[in-house]
């Protein structure tokens, strides 16, 4: 019997049907809506979430904190269609506008820094650093003095990203920002449920992101929302946002350009249901990572990306990473990138443009391209890692600092499997499938 194709990261619904009765129940009160009890119930449970330290390992708020202003007000929570919607509120809110620049982790999916051209800004990508791949403080600190230094102003907010769950390191970040009074406003999409000295990520900047797109750690078949740290006033003004701007007469009187960004109720009763699992999901994910760093260790040029052991970093292991070492040869290498491929990363949705040359000046590894042809060919989804933006294209304009560490980790990096349909004997066939496809020496 042929094998089901084992896919990056699938939604996956509670056993119990929690998701059905959440969205039966909007269908049966009429709230078919972009508001509503689901909305209501799963703000209330989001907001539960990430404001529950984890007690091992709970260390009072430092100075480092930007809710520590308001830190004996809890985290607010803001339900909204996308994460990508959350993002460009959170700017928003920043006060970026057309002329700012934004400093943003280079290496991150486009909704980290697209919504900075949104609003008629200028991201300013800021490269990783090794130990995480999430944003270089020593590197960012250095942006923001050169930034000072060339156009006179201060970055108007820091966008941290936490790829593939790793936490950021949010001890040097926050202490960088809040020495320069700029606002953070926290990636932590691919991190809901990640911890840094046992908080949740998203709570320390002025902003959290999280996402709940179908890939993601949980899901609402799409949708995000904000995490406000600094008071109730920052929420009111992003849910105002996120409802067209509206003011208090009898007609519709706009003094201000809103959005149509709340999470309608049906999409909230998915969330309520995902919620009832979501600590189930993020322990099977960390379990999938152990099994793959126990079965890959012992083969040699294939690196798994783990936390750094100091104890601060309790990453959510959204995705397995790996890098390869260049040396290594793998079958069908010489066949790399020969034919142009018809589909895109990321699914069928959508139009995706055809290209009529396999190859960029940017991308994997010859070996790390045979690597994902081999896994695919064994019915495994595997990806490059994202393709740092300041070496995209449409962001050739935008000033970068850079240390080479995103782009080697691009050229050399895959993504696994991993999520609740990962089994341990997938793991299992998915190491064996990658020791088969190299060239024995
Ligand atoms: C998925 C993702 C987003 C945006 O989320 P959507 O809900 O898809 O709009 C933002 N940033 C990162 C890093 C992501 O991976």
């Amino acid at each position: 019997m042929e094998r089901k194709r084992i896919l990056l990261c699938l939604a996956h619904m509670s056993a119990d049907g929690a998701e059905q009765r959440f969205v039966k129940e909007a269908f049966d009160s009429n709230w078919v809506v972009p508001l509503g009890p689901n909305v209501n119930g799963f703000e209330k449970d989001l907001e539960e979430f990430v404001n529950t330290p984890d007690g091992s390992t709970e260390q009072p708020a430092t100075p480092t904190d930007q809710a520590s202003a308001a830190c004996t007000r809890p985290a607010k929570v803001v339900a909204l269609s996308a994460g990508t919607a959350a993002v460009h509120l959170a700017l928003l809110a920043c006060g970026v506008g057309p002329g700012d620049e934004v400093l943003v982790q280079s290496f991150t999916f486009c909704a980290s820094s697209h919504p900075i051209t949104y609003l008629g800004a200028t991201p300013v990508f800021v490269d990783s650093e090794p130990l995480t791949w999430n944003m270089d403080p020593d590197l960012l600190e250095h942006a923001i003095r050169d930034r000072i230094a060339v156009t006179g102003r201060k970055p108007k907010a820091i966008v941290p990203v936490a790829l593939y769950g790793m936490p950021y390191d949010c001890d040097r970040i926050l202490e960088i920002a809040n020495r320069y009074d700029i606002p953070v406003v926290e990636d932590a999409a691919e991190g809901f449920g990640s911890r840094f000295r046992g908080r949740v990520l998203g709570t320390f900047g002025r902003f959290g992101v999280l996402s709940f797109n179908g890939n993601k750690m949980i899901t609402t078949s799409g949708g995000g929302a904000l995490i406000c740290n600094a008071g109730e006033e920052d929420a009111q003004k992003i849910m105002w946002y996120a409802t067209q701007a509206r003011e208090a007469y009898p007609y519709y009187q706009h003094e201000a350009i809103g959005y149509n960004y709340r999470m309608s109720n049906i999409c909230a009763g998915i969330g309520r249901g995902q919620m009832t699992i979501v600590n189930d999901h993020i322990a099977h994910h960390r379990h999938v990572q152990q099994l793959y760093e126990q079965l890959l260790a012992p083969i040699e040029g294939i690196t798994v990306h783990s936390q750094p052991a100091d104890g601060r970093f309790d990453s959510n292991y959204w995705l397995c990473t790996i890098t390869i070492d260049p040396e290594l040869r793998i079958v069908g290498q010489e066949n790399a990138y020969r034919h142009v491929i018809t589909g895109a990363v990321g699914g069928a949705a959508g139009v995706i443009h055809a290209v009529d040359c396999p190859t960029t000046d940017c991308q994997p590894n010859d070996n790390v391209e045979a690597l994902r042809v081999a896994l695919d060919k064994a019915n495994i989804e595997a990806r490059p890692l994202w393709k740092p933006m300041h070496r995209q294209p449409v962001y050739r304009q935008a000033p970068a600092y850079t240390n080479g560490v995103s782009e080697s980790l691009f050229h050399r990096g895959l993504c696994l499997p991993a999520g609740p349909y990962v089994t341990d004997d997938d793991v299992r066939y998915i190491a064996a499938t990658i020791a088969a496809a190299i060239v024995k020496r």
